[in-house]
């Protein structure tokens, strides 16, 4: 019977017995209770992190251990024998084979932290049932329109999940994590059911790209691992974008406008002069699909000392270098037509495109896309035009591809999120799960 009991959470291709199908509705119905009651739970807890303080501190804010120590304690609570904590904030939650244990293992991860973009404390989720497609009214002029967000009409009759429009609601990731509890519910609260190692993990200041600078990896004996931090239902990403940051200062030579003739030269002039030369039709808002692109990100200075931040961004790495190349050519135009000043270049590897490790075990993909088919969801294979941990995790030795997380709208006051995304996410983990043990 419990084995009957896990295929009605995950068969989408169920034998159409009319017992069975309305013990499966039964279990969706739960699965659908848990999910939103954790992430209604997780969203009120404030976790925004710190980009400017996360090189230096694991993890950047103190109130994402809130979250944390909920997380901890909850896995302790639903019976997870090994539950390891470090003074870095990074969680992992062991569940053991039950029935399988010669396998190696599988991972979920999802991070605790959300993005500073948007204000991230006192959130109070607004739960939309059964909507039916009328423009919704958040506060003030924030509105979730149809019209602008043409996503929405695909949930038509499906309870949504926003902010109160002051906020960002935060399902980048908490719906990753309320997912990944979910299906560690549905695990130890089914004891029949039979699986290899599993491994949750939750990890903090994600959104500062310093994430994994600390993760213990040794402590991961899990072969593949899974993030749940993509967005729309389908998501499915085995590729991203190889990411370099550059820093440029611009040393002017600073001397009294009065008597500045042939002598003052301009670090502000440089370093504008600098920015003019990046090439827009390769900027983010020009590009779009496989195309890579480069930006200034941040500036400031005097006529002394300015400062300039490039991000470049490109799936393919030869793409990258030559990006690379341009902003030091560029520097060295700038250099060249200010006599006097200097500019100084420092380049930064952040990420790399996670295909190249993941080709390298071609059974992924393919588990993956039987996981999506059992729980009845239809992948959207797409490369991901940014990162994700998971994409550092490969670069550590653990292939790590990105599964949705259901949301919308993120780092913004207009985030949201349809109930039912998250519980096809569940089903994707319980699935990925079952098919592995079937292996
Ligand atoms: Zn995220």
């Amino acid at each position: 019977m419990y084995y009957d009991l896990f295929y009605y959470f995950v068969l989408s291709d169920f034998t159409g017995e009319t017992q069975e199908i309305d013990d499966m509705s039964d279990l969706q119905r739960q699965i659908d209770t848990i999910v939103q009651e954790k992430f209604l739970r997780y969203v009120k807890v404030w976790t925004t992190s710190e980009p400017e303080l996360a090189p230096k501190k694991t993890p950047s804010t103190a109130c994402q251990w809130d979250l944390i120590k909920i997380l901890e304690q909850e896995l302790k609570d639903l019976g997870v024998p090994e539950v390891y904590l470090d003074e870095k904030g990074y969680l992992i939650g062991r569940i053991p084979a039950r029935g399988k244990e010669g396998l190696s293992g599988l991972g979920f991860m999802a991070h605790v932290d959300t993005a500073s973009d948007a204000p991230g404390k006192d959130v109070k989720p607004q739960i939309h049932k059964n909507w039916q497609g009328e423009v919704i009214k958040l506060t003030g002029d924030v509105t979730l329109d149809p019209q602008d967000i043409p996503d929405m009409k695909d949930f038509v009759g499906e309870t949504l999940i926003s902010s109160d429009g002051t906020t960002l609601l935060g399902a980048d990731d908490k719906a990753g994590i309320a997912e990944i509890m979910t299906a560690v519910e549905v695990l130890m609260k089914t004891p029949g059911i039979q699986h290899g190692p599993i491994e949750v993990v939750f990890t903090p200041d994600e959104e500062t790209g310093c994430g994994m600078d600390r993760f213990p990896v040794k402590e991961l004996k899990s072969k593949f691992c899974f993030t749940l931090d993509g967005g729309r239902e389908g998501e499915l990403e085995l590729e991203c974008y190889n990411a370099w940051r550059v820093d440029l200062e611009f040393s002017g030579n600073v001397i009294h406008p009065g008597y500045a003739r042939g002598k003052l030269v301009n670090a502000v002039t440089m370093a504008s002069e600098f920015v003019s030369m990046l090439p827009r039709s390769e900027s983010p808002e020009a590009t779009d699909g496989r195309y890579g692109n480069y930006w200034p990100h941040a500036i400031e200075g005097n006529l002394d000392k300015a400062k300039v931040t490039v991000m470049i961004r490109d799936f393919d790495a030869e793409g990258g270098k030559r990006r690379l190349e341009a902003v030091q050519t560029f520097a060295k135009a700038v250099e060249a037509s200010f006599p006097g000043g200097k500019v100084a270049v420092t380049e930064k590897m952040q990420y790399s495109n996670m295909k190249e490790e993941l080709d390298k075990h071609p059974e992924l993909e393919p588990l993956m896309l039987r996981a999506y088919e059992k729980a009845a969801v239809i992948p959207l294979v797409k490369p991901i035009r940014g990162g994700t941990d998971g994409s550092k995790l490969t670069a550590m030795g653990v292939p790590t591809p990105n599964i949705f997380a259901g949301g919308f709208n993120f780092h913004s006051v207009r985030e949201w999120v349809p109930v039912k995304s998250m519980v096809k996410a569940v089903n994707v983990v319980l699935s990925l799960v079952e098919i592995w043990a079937e292996e």
